[in-house]
């Protein structure tokens, strides 16, 4: 499989290039050059396989044969052992829970799947790579917990200071080794822009190799399609047309799922749910792009004023509004609306949602579901990871899960940086 860019002005390149490289020369995300269904038997035997066959299933068109079959499913069962369960919620209504990996965030997927292939592929080089990623809270501590100790790769996250919860802070900042946190006086916008700077910084590049693990990078943002398919697995005899409803801050889980359905995968909408953050929700509206600086709120993970992947959205549906208006809502909500839904859900179903997945529920609600339509809404999250929030609005406690347990008493190491000069200097030295 060869990737292009969607700038249009960069030469194709392989799996194992895109991976390495992160974005395209012409700073533009890479993009597969063709996406073919599987065979609808695929789908008619899918309670048959298990996570690790569905996995190698679905991905292994995007891989190639860059990474032989045998190691392609050594990485999987690696990167997926851990469960993924569908819970109802209401009568046609559940979610998927996607935080039962070691951070507890859904981006631990995508993280260690990418951590393997890197690993992979840089296991006879000598070079290493430094792998540089601005985290708005959770891709951080699954970054850095799936690249720990991988031979060849240095991880430098950066994040913005006050804007992440305790415990994110604590999942990026103590782990040590070939993990670096660096502390941004700013917004996660900030970081990200930084990041995307050194990237085109020759005088950092032709000194490091640089990549990215922000969804930005395939190897993070291709295995999130698994999701949809583990949860139509789980769904599918309720025979029921599903929608599935996507917190989104990137936009790179949902566009996972929109790929799912380009492989086959029977899906009749897609909702992307937003904070009030919404660049995309007033796209649809508009249909003009217009993004705007990121705002914090209690769904700190979604707060994303200029979503990377949405352009990849585009690109799947040809760039045509209407084709995409047809398959894709995008709803927003503010906090003290997810406040509500949390309350709601837990009063209702008896069901703790974290601040993330309780703005999915709205998306659904709003969709309005029909009689012959089954709604999932992507819990990305464990609630534990916004404790204080979720505490308080529930007026409940919650269990501290093991995962969290063994970091809540680790000392967090940081640097501060104020701007991209501090973060050249870093990467210089
Ligand atoms: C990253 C994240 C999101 C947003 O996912 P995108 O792929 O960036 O849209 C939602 N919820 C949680 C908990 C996250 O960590």
């Amino acid at each position: 499989m060869e990737y292009y860019s969607l700038n249009g002005n960069a030469p194709k390149v392989s799996f194992s290039e895109a991976v390495v490289g992160g974005l395209a020369p012409d700073k533009g995300l890479y993009f597969p050059e063709n996406i073919s269904p599987l065979p609808s038997s695929f789908f008619e035997t899918i309670e048959d396989m298990d996570t690790i066959e569905i996995g190698f299933q679905t991905i292994k068109q995007f891989v190639g044969d860059e990474i032989p079959e045998t190691e392609l499913r050594e990485i999987l069962t690696d990167v997926l052992s851990f469960d993924f369960p569908v819970i109802d919620i209401e009568e046609n209504i559940g979610t998927l829970e996607l935080f039962h990996g070691p951070t507890m965030a859904f981006k631990d997927v995508g993280a260690r799947f990418m951590a393997r292939c890197l690993g992979y592929f840089n296991k006879n080089n000598e070079n290493k790579v430094t792998v540089l990623v601005a985290t708005s809270g959770d891709t951080g501590g699954a970054v850095a917990q799936g690249f720990l100790g991988v031979k060849g790769v240095d991880v430098v996250i950066l994040y913005p200071s006050g804007k992440v919860s305790d415990i994110q802070e604590r999942q990026l900042t103590t782990l040590g080794q070939n993990i670096t946190a660096l502390k941004v006086n700013g917004v996660f916008d900030d970081c990200q822009d930084m990041v995307k700077k050194a990237f085109l910084d020759e005088s950092i590049t032709n000194h490091k190799q640089l990549t990215s693990a922000n969804s930005i990078n395939i190897a993070r943002w291709l295995p999130q399609l698994f999701y949809f398919v583990f949860a139509y697995k789980q769904v599918k005899s309720k025979k029921k047309d599903i929608v599935f409803s996507v917190p989104s801050g990137n936009f790179g889980n949902i566009c996972a799922g929109i790929v799912a359905s380009k492989l086959g995968l029977p899906v009749k909408h897609f909702v992307a749910s937003t904070n009030i953050n919404d660049t995309v929700v007033r796209y649809m509206n508009t249909s003009k792009y217009e993004p705007k600086p990121s705002k914090a709120t209690i769904s700190n993970a979604m707060d994303v004023g200029n979503p990377s992947n949405f352009i990849r959205i585009q690109q799947l549906f040809d760039n045509n509004f209407e084709s995409l208006r047809n398959r894709f809502s995008a709803y927003s909500y503010d906090d003290e609306s997810t406040k509500e839904a949390m309350k709601k859900i837990y009063h209702q179903s008896n069901y703790i949602a974290d601040p993330h997945g309780a703005v999915g529920y709205l998306g659904l609600k709003e969709y309005d579901l029909k009689e012959n339509e089954f709604g999932v809404f992507l819990e990305t999250a464990h609630p534990v990871k916004f404790l204080d929030i979720v505490e308080d609005t529930l007026n409940t406690t919650i269990d501290i899960p093991l995962q969290i347990q063994r970091v809540l008493h680790k000392e967090k190491v940081s640097i501060a940086i104020n701007d991209y000069k501090e973060l050249k200097e870093f990467l210089l030295n």
